[in-house]
């Protein structure tokens, strides 16, 4: 591991006016130690903010919930109030790392946490996300998790994380506070970036800016499913992920909202299998239809081929599950 100076950040704002263009917070440090480890991240300064006052679960004016970033994983998905009004979330936090990492990851941390291509970590490897330029190695080599949506030909990887996904279909936004004071709000599903020319970036933040909550929305009705696909029982990535909230109304699928893990360099939305789906009454056929939409650009790129028919299967099957009244045929 690389030398680096260490300061610790007494306020949100004291940590934004910190955060020099080389800086890094770090808080639970779960995925950026190995990374620093690895000598994949070294920077020159980290900003510890582990100590804010930014661990708070609140309940908003309207109904929905403020999610503090520094709320850890485990507490965040055994708050009662998310796992009864938001069990999606709940679910998708849980089926994500162990309990010893989740017991530190945190919010914001989550948000941030970069992928688990085999060549971005093998600093033998060349990578455009590591190191600008140098190339892709997965595309030629072994891509088994790589992206089938959304890619580039700088880079295929995905991103990794479960509780993204749940709130990109919950409509979550992202708090973020800058260094000249300002507080925006970023839906999710705007915060992670598509790989293009630039793989280096993940998402929307620039230097300074710092991750302060998640609001929820307040919770729609419907029935809240996160299935996720992967090599392991637990403790693995997902090769696909879908977080599904389907209102049904009388037999119809009155709305419907779907996000979709493990695909691509971000939570992957396609509003358009919504759409075909609201108004609709659920049968294989419709099923089938809106896994055509959601994999018309899909891609394999040889070990990862196999994700294109697995994600047909699984979205099929969560449809089938959301849409499931339990009323006599
Ligand atoms: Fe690097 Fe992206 Fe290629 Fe992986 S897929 S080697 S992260 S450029």
């Amino acid at each position: 591991m690389k030398p680096f100076a260490y300061a610790r950040a007494s306020d949100p704002a004291d940590a934004t006016a910190q955060a020099a263009a080389d800086a890094t917070f770090i808080a639970g440090g779960t995925n950026l130690l190995d990374l620093m480890k690895l000598e994949v991240m070294a920077p020159d300064r980290l900003i510890d903010i582990s100590r804010l006052d930014l661990a708070k679960m609140q309940e908003t004016d309207d109904g929905g919930m403020r999610i503090g970033a520094l709320v850890t994983n485990s507490d965040c998905a055994a708050d009662v109030r998310v796992r009864q009004r938001y069990p999606l979330l709940s679910r998708a936090i849980l089926a994500g790392a162990s309990g010893q990492l989740r017991n530190k990851a945190t919010t914001g941390g989550n948000l941030c946490q970069r992928t688990r291509c085999y060549y971005f970590y093998d600093t033998a490897m060349p990578c455009n996300k590591r190191e600008p330029g140098s190339g892709c190695q997965a595309l030629q080599g072994f891509n088994r998790i790589h992206a089938i949506l959304g890619a580039s030909d700088s880079c295929i990887a995905t991103y990794p994380g479960d509780m993204a996904v749940a709130m990109t279909a919950l409509a979550a936004e992202v708090e973020i506070e800058s260094a000249d004071g300002e507080t925006r709000l970023v839906p999710v599903q705007e915060f992670h970036v598509l790989p293009g020319d630039s793989p280096e970036k993940d998402n929307i933040l620039t230097a300074g800016d710092l991750i302060t909550a998640v609001i929820l929305p307040p919770p729609v009705a419907g029935k809240q499913i996160y299935r996720k696909v992967r090599d392991r029982a637990s403790y693995a990535f997902a090769l696909c992920s879908v977080a599904a909230v389907v209102e049904m109304d009388r037999g119809t699928i009155a709305s419907a909202a779907l996000a979709f893990g493990g695909l691509a360099h971000k939570p992957w939305r396609d509003e358009d299998v919504e759409a075909l789906l609201v108004g609709k009454k659920p049968s294989a056929e419709l099923f089938g239809k809106a896994a055509d939409q959601l994999l018309a650009g899909a891609k394999g790129h040889g070990s990862n081929d196999f994700k294109i028919p697995l994600t047909r299967r699984v979205l099929m099957s969560v449809l089938q599950e959301a849409t499931d009244t339990g009323a006599a045929a």
